[in-house]
Order: C-alpha cells, then structure tokens, then sequence
C-alpha cells in the first residue's frame, strides 16, 4: 500500500490556504529531493505529477466547453498539489478515467493520484491509501421537475441511473428495491435522465447540484442518505 504521508501535509496546507484567502495562490517553493525509491522521487524525477480525474462531473471535474479547460475543485487542487511538490501548479497532468477505473489505475500505477469526488470507505481503503478528508458530501436524488419522487423510499421499482463502480449505485442496490441502470459516466446517467430513459438519478448531491444548473428540468430532492467523504486516492 503506497504511504502519501507528504500529500497529507500538501492538503492540510490547501485548506489552510484555501481557508485563508480568496486571491489566487502564489507559486511555492519545490519540495527539496525525496530519498531514492520513494513515490515522491518517481514523481520528482518525470518532472509532472499525474492525476486521474473526470471530465462529467460538474463542480468538481468537468469539461468546461466554453474555455475546452477542466475546472473544478478537484482540479485546482490538483494543481495545487503540483504547485506544492514542483513549485509550478502547471506541473500536472490530468488523464479522465470513469469511476470505475480509480482503482485499477492507480494499482496499475497508470496515475500517481486520483482527484475525482472519491469516497474513502473502509473497503476501498484495503486497496489504496487516501488522503484526509477535503470534503463531505452526501447522496440525494435528481430527478425531472414533474416527478413525485420526494425521497428515498420513493424509488422503489424505479429506473435510477448510477456510475458503474460507485459508492452511489452500491448505497442504491443495498438501501432500495429501485431497478439500478449503470453507466460509465454520470454524465451519461443524467443525459438518460433528461432524455426520459430513467425515473432518477442518484449519486452526491454537490454532483447533482452541478447537474440541476446545467439541466434546469431537473431538480435535487429528498435528505442526504449516505455520508460521503471525499479523500484523495
Ligand atoms: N463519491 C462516490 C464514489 O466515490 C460517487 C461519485 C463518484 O463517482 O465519484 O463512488
């Protein structure tokens, strides 16, 4: 299991940054050499850092199509982990991964880190390190303005759309009798959604808050039924 004991310190950093100021972030001075062998020296050495993130998930990792740049919190704090280590937050590559392939990618050591609103949970945390908690969600439903749908026992028998490989689908499967149809992506889900092919949608609800806004036939309804902290993996 790979121990990210320096990102741990580069995110308490960002909050405290974050926390501290609203004008952009000044470039920092580069982390000194990291003893040979570890994560931090492979990265050092490619001279970029490579984050897997997403590019359908507004509000956090999205394709803004008016600039063709991601955006996002995740995103910026990609970059300020790059700022961090390189002293240059333009030191980052992104790839866009599904869901689904977190995981194997960074098993694979395809990607250094994922940023991509991933859940920390006791069952993926036997499979890979996260970082602390740098937000909390919490899972809700979207669904088209005319629905009667007002909450979770509500979906019984229903067609909700969820990301393959997602806390959000596994919590549906587990908490309702709804008929779960899975997608790739979530934008994908919340096109089947507005296109009529689904009753809702259902995943964290600072995702569907982005949804809502791009989609305003749509709104987010019900309490928050899962507790989803975000780490990064
Ligand atoms: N946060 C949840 C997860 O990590 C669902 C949203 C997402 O696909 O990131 O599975």
């Amino acid at each position: 299991m790979r121990k990210n004991v320096w990102l741990v310190l580069a995110l308490m950093l960002v909050v405290l940054v974050a926390c501290s100021s609203a004008t952009p972030v000044p470039t920092k001075s580069a982390l000194p050499q990291a003893p040979a062998g570890t994560g931090l020296r492979k990265v050092q050495d490619r001279g970029k850092l490579v984050v897997g993130t997403r590019s359908d998930t507004p509000t956090f990792c999205y394709l803004n199509p008016q600039t063709n740049q991601l955006e996002g919190f995740d995103v910026a704090l990609a970059k300020e982990i790059a700022n961090y280590i390189f002293g240059d937050p333009s030191k980052v590559e992104f790839k866009i991964i599904t869901s689904a392939q977190r995981i194997p990618q960074l098993k694979e050591g395809v990607i250094d880190l994922a940023i991509a609103t991933m859940t920390i949970n006791e069952e993926r945390l036997k499979e890979i390190d996260f970082s602390v908690v740098y937000y909390v969600a919490g899972q809700r439903i979207l669904v088209p303005q005319a629905s009667t749908i007002k909450g979770l026992t509500d979906l019984d028998n229903k067609k909700v759309g969820a990301a393959r490989g997602t806390t959000s689908a596994t919590n549906l499967k587990q908490m309702t009798k709804a008929q779960v149809v899975e997608f790739d992506t979530w934008a994908a889900a919340a096109q089947a959604l507005v296109a009529g092919q689904l009753d809702a949608v259902s995943t964290d609800d600072i995702i569907l808050y982005g949804f809502q806004l791009a989609y305003p036939g749509t709104k987010v309804v019900g309490s928050q039924f899962s507790y989803e902290p975000y780490g990064v993996g």
